[in-house]
């Protein structure tokens, strides 16, 4: 079978539009092929209705110890994006390639399996792993199956670069993200009626005004950290409620979303907004029994924790020459790695500034130096 160029698999990977929404299965299938048709050890995890799966390969001797890429097979939605030209074909225009994921994060991925094959063929010493997800868009979801199940099927790596976009910085830290789905329900009653009614949103309002409490309070006693803020922080950023100016309101549904220190506890923030919650809710539900609120975790993002010197952020630094480490403020599939024993950091080309945009673009710069990076890898590998 023909070895691709690192281009070459972009131009493959971006034309399969593997929107988190729809089956990445045509993707999957053809990098499956393309793999084990050089001789590459693959295997599959499969979603609840098999409608996606993970993708996890294997080169080199099949021993514990290597490396695992790990990258999304998913990407952001285009619709209502206004793009020049098709997302579901690189364009190279002003030394940039243009294409939905081209960025975020099928350059990567498309780097990952040039050097999957490279290495293949070269010969390693030490065996280098590819972890393809799903789901990652929608919560960071399909990672931890996956993770698990390679596990069972293939030797434990000792460490994971995640290729998101960093400029190939080397990134050793972000935070938790935790989100929850809040629905307060009320009871209706006309407004000048007010005691005997129960309006969902002023009650929610109560919610709210713990969550701006507790940002008040995370913020006083915030100590130095590499982080920006420097400390834990909570938000609403959806809010929806009520039918009429003189209702009292029905419902009334909003979003938290807690972005946690790495080392705080996470958990116990989560419980202190459910005990809150449950509080709140059972004092509804004293006055009327169709009030109460309910809460539902919509998504849980594990941080990753600065390793100070841990194996990951050695070799990422030795192959890209940086000499300082960085943290971010968006989430990734690190954190799932690390909770699962793997040393890890993101490092991957591009810019996050680019990711979900229309004209979603890959500099060819950036582009070239994840293709050197990925050549040292193979030089370390061997
Ligand atoms: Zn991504």
């Amino acid at each position: 079978m023909n070895e691709l160029s690192a281009r070459q698999i972009l131009e493959h990977l971006v034309a399969f539009p593997t929107v988190s929404s729809d089956s990445n299965l045509a993707l999957v299938d053809w990098l499956e092929s393309y793999l084990t048709g050089h001789g590459i050890e693959c295997h599959r995890h499969w979603n609840d209705d098999r409608s996606k799966a993970a993708l996890m390969a294997h080169a080199g001797p099949r021993v514990a110890g290597g490396v695992v890429l790990s990258g999304h097979s998913d990407v952001v939605p285009v619709k209502g994006q206004v793009w020049t030209s098709d997302p579901w074909t690189v364009v190279e225009r002003d030394g940039r390639l243009y294409g939905r994921g081209t960025c975020d994060m099928k350059g990567y991925v498309a780097l990952a399996v040039w050097a999957l094959v490279r290495g293949q063929h070269a010969g390693l010493r030490r065996p280098l792993q590819l972890a393809l997800s799903y789901d990652e868009e929608v919560g960071c979801t399909g990672a931890p199956p996956m993770i698990a199940a390679m596990q069972q099927v293939l030797p434990q790596a000792e460490l994971a670069l995640i290729g998101e976009p960093s400029n190939m910085g080397v990134i050793v830290g972000h935070k938790t993200g935790i989100g929850f789905a809040v629905h307060v329900k009320g009871y209706e009653v006309h407004s000048s009626l007010l005691p005997y009614g129960v309006s969902a949103i002023m009650e929610g309002a109560r919610l709210i005004g713990w969550v701006n409490d507790r940002n008040a309070a995370l913020q006083a006693v915030a100590g130095p950290s590499v982080f920006d803020p420097p400390f834990t922080t909570l938000h609403v950023g959806m809010i929806a409620g009520g039918t009429a100016n003189n209702i009292t309101a029905a419902d009334c549904r909003f979003a938290v979303e807690m972005r946690v220190l790495p080392g705080e506890d996470h958990e116990a923030l989560a419980a202190a907004f459910e005990g809150e919650a449950a509080r709140l809710g059972a004092t509804l539900t004293a006055r009327r029994p169709e009030a109460g609120v309910h809460l539902t975790r919509f998504f849980g993002v594990p941080g990753l924790r600065p390793e100070g010197g841990g194996a990951a952020e050695a070799l990422a630094r030795r192959l890209t020459g940086a000499n300082a480490v960085g943290v971010v403020s968006y989430g990734t599939e690190a954190g799932q790695f690390q909770e699962a024993g793997y040393s890890a950091v993101v490092c991957g080309p591009g810019d996050i500034a680019q990711a979900h945009q229309a004209d979603e673009y890959l500099e060819l710069s950036e582009f070239a130096a994840g293709q050197r990076f990925m050549e040292r890898l193979l030089e370390d590998l061997a």
